[in-house]
């Protein structure tokens, strides 16, 4: 992508009202653009790290046998009175609207109710199970704060999954497996050695929901965390029987603040009863399905990288998530040999595949190119200069020092 035509525009300062780090980052360098309190646009830089985390958890997704697919925002009011959660004090979060005819009609804050009635088209026998389903989907909550940029907003994207088994330990496979699908997200977006498997409230048929928290003074959440289990307790369920049941003594744990990416719950088959979602067994019996529910909260996760990755210049994105790889900067004034150097180097690197960002603009100094390169935050760098010759400068972006490489040498880095 040459800089020249991306319409976006790095900025000094950030809205006024913006107090987290987070999107003041994000919108100083031009990934996302506040829209009003909580409700953020992703720009084509913010968007393509999105889609990474995407990408990401998708592929995930998929090796534990999840299919992708994607609901309505729109959902139908009767499918939340069934289980009792249309109601608004109920749900705080929901955002309703009528049709022209006065018909209810609710915007999709979670899907569990609405996937489940439509599963009821496509299970009835128990060749049609396991079934598990997921989408990225951009979710609409009428959050009382928002006050932690993007990671808590009033429309966000998540990644849920729904899992429907035939028995409790068809699901228990399944949720273990997920578990572990979730520990290798966390490791390949960059914050695997933040985030904790941790025993939180709300499950609605076990004891515990787990949670994922990544530890950032950012964090809304308050955690207790056994660094050497490698597992953390929310404070909402810390007590001494709990503490027992999880063999950990109190004086072990550490108090932290930490940001919830993702939760998962089991429901058992309450849900499916519920809605009326039953399979005939081998045996001719009907039984009710097992459901799961698995979300990562995509859009705060990019929230949670900048507030941990980022110095006082900018943002450093881990390398699976940056927007693109290399940040090509011309310094090439009005000297065309220096202009066509860097268009080569440009082409050579994109023809390999690799992503880069090429900063070619003419007019700005180069000063500027270098402070938007750090605050955007691509982790390497290049530059061509005239005094880069046949070779071409690299400095990583939290490096001090830069080393000057021929191209083919710098190709072998990435490829
Ligand atoms: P929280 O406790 O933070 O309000 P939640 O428990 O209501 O979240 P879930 O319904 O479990 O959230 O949603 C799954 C994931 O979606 C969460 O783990 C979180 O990462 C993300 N998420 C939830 N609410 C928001 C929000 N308002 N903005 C951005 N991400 C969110
Ligand atoms: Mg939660």
């Amino acid at each position: 992508m040459r800089f020249s035509t991306l319409f976006t525009k790095t900025r000094k300062d950030a809205p006024k009202d913006e107090i987290a780090k987070n999107a003041q980052l994000l919108i100083k360098a031009g990934f996302i653009h506040k829209e009003m309190a909580g409700v953020y646009s992703y720009l084509p830089l913010g968007k393509r790290v999105q889609e990474k985390i995407i990408s990401i958890v998708r592929e995930e997704m998929d090796k534990i046998g999840g299919q992708e697919l994607v609901m309505t925002s729109l959902q139908k009011k009767e499918v939340w009175e069934i289980t009792d959660r249309w109601d608004d004090e109920k749900v705080d979060v929901w955002f309703k609207a009528k049709l022209k005819n006065d018909t209810e009609v609710g915007f999709g804050w979670s899907h569990e109710e609405q996937i489940t009635a439509m599963m009821k088209d496509y299970i009835s026998s128990y060749r049609d199970l396991p079934a598990n389903v997921y989408q990225f989907q951009t979710k609409l909550r009428n959050e009382v704060r928002a006050k932690s940029g993007v990671m808590r907003t009033r429309e966000f994207v998540m990644k849920d999954l729904y899992s429907y088994s035939r028995s409790e330990e068809e699901h228990n496979e399944f949720y273990n497996k997920v578990i572990e699908a979730y520990h290798t997200i966390y490791k390949r977006l960059g914050i695997g050695d933040a985030t904790f498997f941790t025993f939180a409230s709300g499950g609605a048929f076990t004891q515990f929901s787990h949670e994922f928290q990544t530890l950032t003074e950012a964090g809304e959440d308050t955690i207790y965390l056994h660094r050497d289990k490698k597992i953390a307790i929310n404070e909402e369920v810390l007590t001494d029987e709990v503490l027992s049941q999880l063999e950990i003594k109190r004086e072990e744990l550490e108090k932290v603040k930490a940001a919830e990416v993702g939760n998962i719950f089991s429901f058992g088959s309450n849900k499916c009863e519920q809605i009326g979602l039953y399979y005939s067994d081998k045996d001719g019996s009907q039984k009710p399905v097992v459901l799961g529910s698995y979300g990562i909260g995509i859009t705060r996760v990019i929230g949670v990288i900048v507030e941990l990755f980022s110095d006082e210049k900018g943002i450093v994105w881990p390398e699976n998530i940056s927007p693109y790889t290399v940040h090509l900067v011309s310094l090439a004034g009005e000297d065309e040999n220096v202009k066509n150097r860097a268009n080569e180097v440009y082409e050579q690197l994109t023809t390999k595949g690799i992503e880069v960002l090429f900063d070619d603009r003419a007019d700005v100094p180069a000063g500027q190119k270098f402070s938007d390169a750090d605050l955007i935050g691509i982790p390497h760098r290049i530059i061509v200069s005239t005094k880069t010759g046949e070779k071409v400068e690299y400095k990583a972006r939290m490096g001090n020092e830069s080393q000057l490489m021929s191209l083919d040498e710098l190709i072998s880095k990435f490829i």
